[in-house]
């Protein structure tokens, strides 16, 4: 579909997921961890993903952010249909359009705040100062200029956490996806957290949040539910209104 066709056809679609089925094993231990969901994600929307543990979440958020496969269904991310890339394709699209966030923030524990955010931009081929003046931008929107050159172990897990933040948005990226991001945090970090999300999401980057508490679920524009790998609730909460033009955000600007 051209450009001009999309915006014709109104909001744009970033994630389409249809008939998307995971069994993880085979025979007598085969775990049906997702059973047919259909789900569609516009551009500039904010979703808590909710449900028990083990409903699926974490398969539902690894299949959205191409770091797994369905086992049948399909999957469009921004118009693609990622069922016919091959490893390495899915890396690019992985490194090129989404932000992970993750509950035990996944910082390399001997490398500097600032080295594990130039992490993504190494992978990009971006070198020297630039690599720098970005990684300190994307360090400065999570309020951490002061710790760039502190280690994981010297920080609070709210810091990790928001360290883990700015690399997940050093590279710019459409969409963000965040598993239990506030799981380990105090709601004193939490709220600092979600502050950051929101005002990401006001300058229109597309998030999609798994949570299973309310509270957090509440700073969402959507809240779908899931139980036994099933999409049993699908609910907005905040119009969509115009999307903004999705600008590189001026802090991590190129
Ligand atoms: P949630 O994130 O909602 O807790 P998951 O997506 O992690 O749920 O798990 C859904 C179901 O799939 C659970 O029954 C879980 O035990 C199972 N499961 C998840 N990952 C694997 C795996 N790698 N191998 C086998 N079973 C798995
Ligand atoms: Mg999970």
């Amino acid at each position: 579909m051209q450009a001009t066709e999309r915006a014709a056809a109104g909001q744009k679609a970033v994630i389409v997921l249809h008939g998307v089925h995971k069994v993880y094993g085979a025979g007598d231990v085969a775990v049906q961890a997702l059973r047919g969901v259909d789900l569609k994600v516009e551009a500039g929307d904010y979703v808590a993903v909710l449900g028990a543990s083990g409903s699926g979440k974490t398969t539902l958020m690894n299949i959205v952010g191409c770091l797994d496969v369905p086992t049948a269904g399909r999957y469009l991310l921004d118009g693609i249909d990622v069922g016919f890339l091959d490893e390495s394709q899915l890396a690019l699209v992985r490194r090129r359009k989404i932000g992970f966030v993750f509950q035990s923030y996944n910082l390399i524990p001997r490398m500097s705040a600032l080295a594990n955010v130039e992490m993504p931009l190494a992978y990009a081929g971006i070198r020297g100062s630039r690599r720098r003046e970005r990684a300190m931008a994307a360090l400065e929107m999570v309020a951490l200029t002061d710790r760039a050159h502190h280690m994981p172990s010297q920080m609070s897990g709210g810091q990790q956490q928001r360290v883990a933040v700015a690399r997940a948005l050093v590279t710019s990226p459409s969409l963000v996806l965040a598993d239990e991001p506030t799981g380990n945090l105090d709601t004193a970090s939490t709220a600092d957290l979600l502050a950051i999300f929101d005002a990401l999401n006001r300058d229109g980057r597309t998030i999609v949040m798994i949570t299973h508490e309310h509270d957090v679920a509440d700073h969402a524009k959507r809240r779908v539910q899931l139980r036994d790998g099933l999409i049993i609730e699908d609910h907005r909460l905040v119009d969509l209104g115009e999307p903004p033009p999705l600008l590189a955000s001026p802090s991590v600007a190129s």
